[in-house]
C-alpha cells in the first residue's frame, strides 16, 4: 500500500479512502441476491440514509406542511436550516443553493387511533430525499425513459453515503417494499379476509385523522394552532 501511495504521490490515508469509496460504488447490472432479509435488519436500521416504504394511500396528501400552509412552513424550514447548519443530515452536503435542501417529515402511523404522529423533522438534500422516497420519486419523474439512469445515480449516492455495497442497497429496497406489501395485503387471502381488508382501507381513507406533534418541533405552539384549524390534535 505504501509503495503504491508513494508512486501515485498521495498519502496512504487518501489512497485507502479512495479505494474504500471505489469499492462502495461498484455497481453491477446483475445485482447480488439477498436471501434472508431478516438478517440484514440490524444493519439496515443503522444506515445514515434509509429508504422509506411509500405511504399508504389513506395518508397521502396529509402532510403537516400542506396543512399548516406555506408561510408558517417557511418559518419552520428556516429554523431547521439553522439547526442543521445548512447541511444534509444524511450525507452532509451543504449546497449554495438552499432550495436543494428539503425538510423531511418523520411519521409514525397509528391505525387504531387514526393518529398521524409527527416524530421529527430533518434536513435532507435533494438526492437523499429522492432516495428516501424512492417510489414517489419514480411516480413524479417526468421522463420515464431516463428513469434507469436517474435510479443508478441515486443507488450510487446511497452506497457512497452509507459506505455500503450493492447487497445492502438491495436489502434496503426489499425491506421497504416488503413493509409496504404487508401493509396492504392480508396474509391469508380468502374472500372474507380480502373484503375485511378493503373495508378497513376504505374506512381509513374516509377517517378523520388526528395529529400529534413531537415536543422539540420548531414553533410547536404555532404549528399546533395552525393544525387545529383543519384537524384535531392530540397534545
Ligand atoms: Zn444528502
Ligand atoms: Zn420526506
Amino acid at each position: 500500500m505504501s509503495i503504491v501511495a508513494s508512486k501515485l504521490k498521495v498519502s496512504e490515508t487518501t489512497l485507502k479512502k479512495d479505494l474504500k469509496e471505489l469499492n462502495c460504488v461498484i455497481y453491477k447490472s446483475k445485482p447480488p441476491k439477498v436471501k434472508n432479509l431478516e438478517t440484514y435488519i440490524p444493519i439496515l436500521k443503522g444506515l445514515k440514509l434509509k429508504i422509506e416504504r411509500s405511504m399508504p394511500k389513506y395518508v397521502q396528501r396529509k402532510s403537516v406542511r400542506t396543512l399548516i400552509g406555506d408561510i408558517l412552513w417557511k418559518k419552520v424550514r428556516n429554523i431547521v436550516l439553522e439547526q442543521s447548519n445548512k447541511h444534509c443530515s444524511a450525507c452532509g452536503y451543504s449546497p449554495d443553493d438552499l432550495s436543494q435542501l428539503h425538510v423531511h417529515e418523520e411519521w409514525e402511523l397509528d391505525e387504531d387511533k387514526i393518529l398521524i404522529k409527527l416524530t421529527g423533522v430533518s434536513l435532507l438534500c435533494h438526492k437523499c430525499h429522492s432516495m428516501h422516497h424512492l417510489d414517489y420519486t419514480y411516480f413524479r419523474s417526468a421522463e420515464k425513459d431516463k428513469w434507469e439512469e436517474e435510479k443508478e445515480k441515486l443507488d450510487i449516492h446511497f452506497m457512497k453515503v452509507n459506505e455500503c455495497n450493492q447487497e445492502i442497497l438491495i436489502a434496503c429496497k426489499r425491506l421497504a417494499s416488503k413493509e409496504q406489501i404487508l401493509d396492504k395485503m392480508p396474509n391469508a387471502r380468502t374472500v372474507d379476509s380480502l373484503k375485511e381488508f378493503f373495508d378497513k382501507q376504505k374506512q381509513l381513507q374516509n377517517a378523520k385523522w388526528s395529529y400529534s406533534v413531537f415536543n422539540e418541533m420548531p414553533l410547536r405552539e404555532e404549528v399546533i394552532s395552525a393544525l387545529k384549524k383543519k384537524v384535531s390534535v392530540v397534545e
